[in-house]
Protein backbone atom coordinates (compact mmCIF):
# COMPACT_ATOMS: atom_id res chain seq x y z
CA UNK A 1 0.00 0.00 0.00
CA UNK A 2 1.83 3.05 -1.17
CA UNK A 3 1.52 6.34 1.00
CA UNK A 4 -0.54 9.38 -0.45
CA UNK A 5 1.72 11.88 -2.31
CA UNK A 6 3.45 14.57 -0.51
CA UNK A 7 2.61 17.70 -1.08
CA UNK A 8 5.03 19.53 -3.68
CA UNK A 9 5.35 22.69 -2.29
CA UNK A 10 3.75 24.47 1.24
CA UNK A 11 3.97 28.32 2.76
CA UNK A 12 6.51 27.30 4.90
CA UNK A 13 6.86 29.60 7.42
CA UNK A 14 3.24 29.66 7.65
CA UNK A 15 4.24 25.68 8.27
CA UNK A 16 6.58 26.72 10.38
CA UNK A 17 4.50 28.87 12.86
CA UNK A 18 1.69 26.21 12.89
CA UNK A 19 4.10 23.44 13.52
CA UNK A 20 3.06 21.25 10.63
CA UNK A 21 3.77 18.26 10.16
CA UNK A 22 3.39 16.89 6.10
CA UNK A 23 4.58 13.70 5.38
CA UNK A 24 4.53 11.32 2.12
CA UNK A 25 5.30 9.50 -1.18
CA UNK A 26 7.51 11.26 -3.60
CA UNK A 27 7.82 10.03 -7.17
CA UNK A 28 11.68 9.37 -8.71
CA UNK A 29 10.72 10.10 -12.09
CA UNK A 30 10.03 13.94 -11.38
CA UNK A 31 13.10 14.52 -9.33
CA UNK A 32 15.32 14.54 -12.56
CA UNK A 33 18.90 14.98 -10.45
CA UNK A 34 18.47 12.44 -8.54
CA UNK A 35 17.51 10.04 -11.12
CA UNK A 36 20.61 10.92 -13.04
CA UNK A 37 23.12 9.22 -10.53
CA UNK A 38 20.81 5.79 -10.61
CA UNK A 39 20.80 2.85 -12.67
CA UNK A 40 17.34 2.68 -12.72
CA UNK A 41 14.01 4.66 -12.61
CA UNK A 42 12.77 1.92 -10.51
CA UNK A 43 12.37 3.24 -6.48
CA UNK A 44 10.46 3.88 -3.93
CA UNK A 45 10.55 7.15 -1.34
CA UNK A 46 8.78 8.17 1.34
CA UNK A 47 9.27 11.24 3.48
CA UNK A 48 8.09 13.18 6.51
CA UNK A 49 8.89 16.87 7.34
CA UNK A 50 8.24 18.50 10.54
CA UNK A 51 7.57 22.39 10.63
CA UNK A 52 8.12 24.57 13.71
CA UNK A 53 10.35 27.31 15.82
CA UNK A 54 13.64 27.31 17.84
CA UNK A 55 14.31 29.63 20.82
CA UNK A 56 15.83 31.70 18.20
CA UNK A 57 12.41 32.02 16.84
CA UNK A 58 13.84 30.79 13.45
CA UNK A 59 11.49 28.21 11.34
CA UNK A 60 13.14 24.95 10.64
CA UNK A 61 12.19 22.26 8.95
CA UNK A 62 13.51 18.35 9.86
CA UNK A 63 13.02 16.20 7.22
CA UNK A 64 13.09 12.73 7.14
CA UNK A 65 13.31 10.81 3.98
CA UNK A 66 13.25 6.85 3.65
CA UNK A 67 13.87 5.48 0.37
CA UNK A 68 14.65 2.23 -1.56
CA UNK A 69 16.83 3.09 -4.70
CA UNK A 70 18.78 1.22 -7.62
CA UNK A 71 22.40 2.34 -7.80
CA UNK A 72 24.97 0.32 -10.04
CA UNK A 73 27.72 -1.56 -8.26
CA UNK A 74 30.85 -0.61 -9.18
CA UNK A 75 32.29 -4.29 -9.12
CA UNK A 76 30.16 -5.88 -10.84
CA UNK A 77 28.46 -2.93 -13.09
CA UNK A 78 25.00 -4.87 -12.29
CA UNK A 79 21.80 -2.48 -11.14
CA UNK A 80 21.32 -3.25 -6.86
CA UNK A 81 18.82 -1.55 -4.46
CA UNK A 82 20.18 0.43 -1.88
CA UNK A 83 18.28 1.71 1.46
CA UNK A 84 18.43 5.20 1.99
CA UNK A 85 17.70 6.31 5.61
CA UNK A 86 18.37 10.31 6.31
CA UNK A 87 17.33 12.91 8.95
CA UNK A 88 18.33 16.45 8.61
CA UNK A 89 17.31 20.32 10.60
CA UNK A 90 17.32 23.09 8.26
CA UNK A 91 16.64 26.46 8.94
CA UNK A 92 14.27 27.80 6.40
CA UNK A 93 15.88 31.49 5.63
CA UNK A 94 14.96 34.05 2.38
CA UNK A 95 18.71 34.82 1.48
CA UNK A 96 22.13 33.59 1.28
CA UNK A 97 23.12 36.44 3.70
CA UNK A 98 21.27 35.09 6.48
CA UNK A 99 22.32 31.66 5.59
CA UNK A 100 25.58 32.68 5.93
CA UNK A 101 24.52 34.09 9.62
CA UNK A 102 23.26 30.47 10.92
CA UNK A 103 25.38 28.64 13.42
CA UNK A 104 27.44 25.68 11.50
CA UNK A 105 25.44 23.18 13.07
CA UNK A 106 22.23 24.12 10.99
CA UNK A 107 22.36 23.79 7.36
CA UNK A 108 20.09 26.37 5.41
CA UNK A 109 17.33 25.70 2.88
CA UNK A 110 16.52 29.18 0.98
CA UNK A 111 13.30 29.53 0.39
CA UNK A 112 13.05 33.05 -1.43
CA UNK A 113 9.17 33.10 -2.24
CA UNK A 114 6.58 31.90 0.18
CA UNK A 115 6.40 28.64 -1.13
CA UNK A 116 9.00 26.09 -0.56
CA UNK A 117 9.30 23.15 -3.07
CA UNK A 118 8.87 20.09 -0.57
CA UNK A 119 10.13 17.28 -3.27
CA UNK A 120 13.29 19.39 -4.29
CA UNK A 121 14.00 19.74 -0.59
CA UNK A 122 14.00 15.91 -0.47
CA UNK A 123 15.76 15.28 -3.75
CA UNK A 124 18.65 17.58 -2.46
CA UNK A 125 18.27 15.34 0.87
CA UNK A 126 18.65 11.80 -1.53
CA UNK A 127 21.59 13.86 -3.38
CA UNK A 128 23.72 13.65 -0.32
CA UNK A 129 22.65 10.40 0.84
CA UNK A 130 23.41 8.63 -2.11
CA UNK A 131 27.39 7.23 -1.87
CA UNK A 132 29.99 8.25 -4.59
CA UNK A 133 30.70 4.88 -5.37
CA UNK A 134 28.71 1.82 -4.55
CA UNK A 135 29.10 -2.60 -3.75
CA UNK A 136 26.85 -5.05 -3.48
CA UNK A 137 27.50 -7.48 -0.21
CA UNK A 138 30.65 -9.90 -1.23
CA UNK A 139 27.69 -12.57 -1.08
CA UNK A 140 25.14 -10.69 -3.83
CA UNK A 141 28.00 -9.67 -6.00
CA UNK A 142 28.35 -10.82 -9.46
CA UNK A 143 31.84 -10.37 -10.30
CA UNK A 144 33.18 -12.11 -7.35
CA UNK A 145 30.98 -14.83 -7.72
CA UNK A 146 32.02 -15.71 -10.85
CA UNK A 147 35.63 -15.43 -9.67
CA UNK A 148 34.55 -18.02 -7.21
CA UNK A 149 33.53 -20.12 -9.50
CA UNK A 150 36.12 -19.94 -11.96
CA UNK A 151 38.40 -23.15 -11.77
CA UNK A 152 41.69 -23.20 -10.29
CA UNK A 153 44.50 -21.68 -12.01
CA UNK A 154 47.21 -24.75 -11.91
CA UNK A 155 45.73 -28.21 -12.81
CA UNK A 156 46.24 -30.66 -9.59
CA UNK A 157 50.58 -31.60 -10.32
CA UNK A 158 50.90 -34.76 -10.24
CA UNK A 159 53.48 -35.13 -7.21
CA UNK A 160 55.08 -38.48 -8.58
CA UNK A 161 57.78 -37.04 -10.56
CA UNK A 162 58.97 -33.53 -9.68
CA UNK A 163 62.17 -33.99 -12.31
CA UNK A 164 59.87 -34.89 -14.84
CA UNK A 165 60.34 -31.34 -16.31
CA UNK A 166 63.78 -30.58 -15.33
CA UNK A 167 64.52 -33.74 -17.63
CA UNK A 168 63.22 -32.57 -20.96
CA UNK A 169 64.92 -29.07 -20.47
CA UNK A 170 68.00 -30.54 -20.33
CA UNK A 171 69.87 -29.87 -23.35
CA UNK A 172 70.49 -32.67 -25.95
CA UNK A 173 68.26 -34.96 -23.77
CA UNK A 174 66.26 -36.36 -26.34
CA UNK A 175 69.22 -36.23 -29.54
CA UNK A 176 71.13 -38.84 -27.68
CA UNK A 177 68.48 -41.28 -28.74
CA UNK A 178 69.65 -41.12 -32.40
ZN1 LIG B 1 28.45 -6.31 -7.69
Amino acid sequence: MSPEPLLTSLDVRKAAARGSVVSGAVELAKLPRLRELLASGEGEIEAQCHFGRDEENRSLVTVKVSARLMVTCQRCLEPMPLDVASENTLAIVGSDETARQLPATLDPWIVEEEQGALWGLVEDELILEIPVVAYHETDDCKQLLDAYRQPPETPESDGDNPFKVLEQLKPGATQQEN
